[in-house]
């Protein structure tokens, strides 16, 4: 064993014992990665994913319910200035319809996913957030619908909404103007993600691997700021390229690297509810599987009618027609059984207790 490795392995059995690892330390566990250092990673996160949830993985009814979108993210194919996106939004009796649809097939969290479409106004989100809370008061409701002002956070969460998803992107201040232009800041980024927790969301941060300028610190930068910060979620993909984007011509993504970063988070947030993402699953065709192996225990399949799928296309070739398809949830459940895990059908909240709730 190497001196790296030697040290990359007692840093590993840290996390393991609860201890928060510097800046200095993140950095020397991404470096040291070999596969046997992230096989290691993956054992030890799979046991205390397992210890907390069970072999069970939790089921995510996404419902892309918009691809218009005001920003101009440099990585994603729904941005403001890509053109050549046809646009749809859906109507408040397509999303409820969406939702029976994956109560019917067993989904008990919907998740409403959009662009930031300046149409839904706090008003016309609070009434749809209430709708659905409304007609299924057992299932969780989580948004992704980028940076809002506080005031709109704390009437959404009023009205019912129990999660939000909003990735910081990056931690790194430069990497983050690399990826966005001026307009976005990262400040802005990081003071929405301390106003949804404050509400009492149950608040989901994460970035992707590999985006364009991302460095070995880049990456380390993100460990700190979740071990720091805490979220209750985090969702962490390969960064993939979109043709009609300025990053079309930028590499892909590891799916290696994002494997081992979902272990090192599961290691450093026992309780985190870690999604197997889509862009894992389109990386690689048995990435989730590899996923939930590294730790994840979440999958969220796609419940967005047929016809718009292909409307909401982050990254090129983003997959659709498979088992993240909600309706091909049997095969789902056939694969995560292959792998010694059965797909839990409830809301599946966050197991761990977190700073100012008991
Ligand atoms: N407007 C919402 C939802 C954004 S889409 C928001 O701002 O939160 C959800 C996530 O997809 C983004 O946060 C980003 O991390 C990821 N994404 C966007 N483009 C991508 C690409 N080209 N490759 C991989 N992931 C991408």
């Amino acid at each position: 064993m190497s001196g790296q490795t030697a040290e990359a392995v007692r840093l590993l059995e840290a996390l393991a014992q609860g201890e928060r690892l510097d800046h200095t330390q993140w950095r020397t566990l991404l470096e040291a990665r070999t596969p046997a250092l992230a096989a290691e990673a993956a054992q030890r996160a799979a046991a205390v994913r397992d210890r907390i949830y069970g072999k069970r993985v939790f089921i995510r009814g996404l419902i892309e319910f918009t691809n218009y979108c005001k920003n101009d993210c440099y990585y994603c194919g729904i941005r403001h200035g890509n053109r050549a996106t046809s646009r749809y939004r859906l109507t408040e009796d397509e999303i409820l319809a969406c939702c029976r649809a994956g109560y019917a097939l067993g989904f008990r969290t919907f998740v409403l996913q959009g662009g930031e479409d300046p149409y839904f106004t706090d008003a016309r989100l609070v009434r749809l957030v209430s709708a659905i809370k409304r007609e299924f008061p057992s299932c969780a409701l989580t948004l992704s619908v980028g940076e809002r002002p506080q005031e709109s956070y704390a009437a959404l969460r009023a009205a019912g909404a129990d999660r939000y998803l909003l990735r910081h992107e990056t931690a790194n201040a430069a990497h983050y103007r690399r990826l966005h232009p001026e307009n976005q800041r990262l400040e802005d980024r990081m003071a929405c993600l301390r106003a949804l927790k404050a509400l009492g969301y149950q608040t989901g941060a994460g970035f992707m691997v590999g985006s364009p300028g991302q460095t070995l610190d880049c990456l380390a930068d993100d460990l700190v700021f979740l071990t720091a910060f805490r979220p209750e979620m985090v969702g962490i993909g390969p960064f993939l390229p979109h043709h009609q984007t300025p990053f079309a011509g930028e590499p892909a993504g590891s799916v290696e690297m994002t494997l081992y970063l979902l272990s090192l988070v599961r290691l450093a947030l026992p309780a985190v509810l870690l999604p197997a993402t889509t862009a894992l699953g389109t990386a690689a065709g048995d990435g989730r599987e590899r996923g939930v192996q590294a730790g994840a225990n979440v999958v969220m399949p796609n419940l967005s009618p047929a016809g718009v799928r292909e409307k909401y296309m982050l990254y090129d070739n983003k997959i659709s027609t498979g088992s993240e398809a909600a309706e091909c949830l049997d095969e789902l459940r056939q694969r995560m059984q292959a792998i010694g895990y059965t797909v839990a059908v409830d809301r599946g909240d966050f197991a761990g207790i977190s700073e100012g709730k008991v």
